[in-house]
């Protein structure tokens, strides 16, 4: 127990001097009215492409395979999706990966199911068959929109001439999160373990943990080349450089809360907030009142669970 509180306060030290990221990336994201969306292509690297539009970004893998494409956001905006594909090659990608089952992620796949095989992390499949999964009101998918391959570790697909690498990192977002290495291109996308310049949702509902996530990033960071193209799972592409700085503000701003857990009341915790060079990171879906409730939900339910 007395390691693990040095080693604690030790961090705490550590990042005080940590830079304050300033990064203020536009959101487009989680709007409800989908009116206008326009779906943004963007070239990444290499083979591979990102989508913008409303919802995760989209990853796409373009070459003389055909198509690969990584998340689909919502079913209603798959016809605006497809035109977006077919500029690159072809408006039916032979596979389809979801980095995680939420709904702006995986909400294309009963169209995209017709034509590509779906693939995921076995605990994706799970919740996308469980009705309300996650304590969020939701229909099972039809059997069109659900993964055909599941994995539980890693898995590879050999595609327009490089190694396409997912690995599962366990309880982050959620506990059916991918990150795909693009080895050829240089290319990561980090579904949503990777809000870009925001403070992250993390979905306790779903298996995600605050500590998980963090613990995920700092893996991460040993894994992904230094100059990488790193897609996150909601904002702009970003370098490594990005996800240390994100990764610092989730060791910090947890390090402050839990600190506080110690003598004060979420609430109070609420009214005196986060240092201001964190202003920027709760522009986004995640304010920081949520950010504040989300680690001490977290931190809290893993200490019941002792
Ligand atoms: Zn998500």
């Amino acid at each position: 127990m007395r390691k693990i509180w040095v080693s604690v306060f030790l961090s705490c030290i550590l990042l005080v001097n940590a830079r304050a990221h300033s990064a203020l990336i536009e959101g487009n994201h989680f709007h409800s009215n989908n009116q206008d969306v326009v779906i943004k292509t963007e070239k990444v690297a290499g083979n591979v492409y990102v989508l913008f539009g409303q919802g995760g970004n989209i990853g796409v893998s373009s070459g003389k395979d055909g198509i690969l494409m990584i998340d689909d956001q919502f079913e209603r905006l798959a016809d605006k999706i497809k035109a977006a594909l077919k500029e690159l090659g072809s408006d039916k990608p032979r596979f389809l990966f979801n980095t995680h089952w939420h709904g702006d992620h995986s909400g294309g796949n009963t169209v995209f199911g017709a034509d590509s095989i779906i693939i995921a992390h076995t605990n994706v499949r799970k919740r996308l068959m469980t009705p309300n999964s996650g304590g969020r009101e939701s229909k099972p998918f039809a059997a069109i929109g659900l993964p055909i391959v599941t994995y539980d570790a890693g898995l590879s697909i050999h595609f327009n001439g490089e190694e396409v690498r997912a690995v599962h990192f366990p309880n982050g977002h959620t506990d059916g999160d991918s990150a795909l290495f693009f080895t050829g291109s240089n290319v990561v996308h980090l579904g949503d373990d990777f809000f870009a310049g925001r403070f992250p949702f993390v979905d306790l509902n779903s298996g995600g943990s605050v500590e998980g996530l963090g613990r995920n990033i700092s893996e991460l960071l040993k894994q992904i080349p230094s100059d990488a193209k790193i897609i996150p799972g909601h904002g702009a592409v970003s370098t490594l450089n990005d996800l240390k700085n994100y990764h610092q503000m989730l060791l910090e701003t947890t390090c402050i809360v839990r600190e506080k857990m110690k003598t004060k009341s979420l609430d109070d915790i609420k009214k005196e907030g986060l240092p201001e060079k964190y202003k920027d990171w709760g522009t986004g879906f995640i304010k920081t009142d949520r950010w504040i409730e989300t680690i001490y939900n977290s931190y809290s339910a893993k200490m019941e669970k002792k």
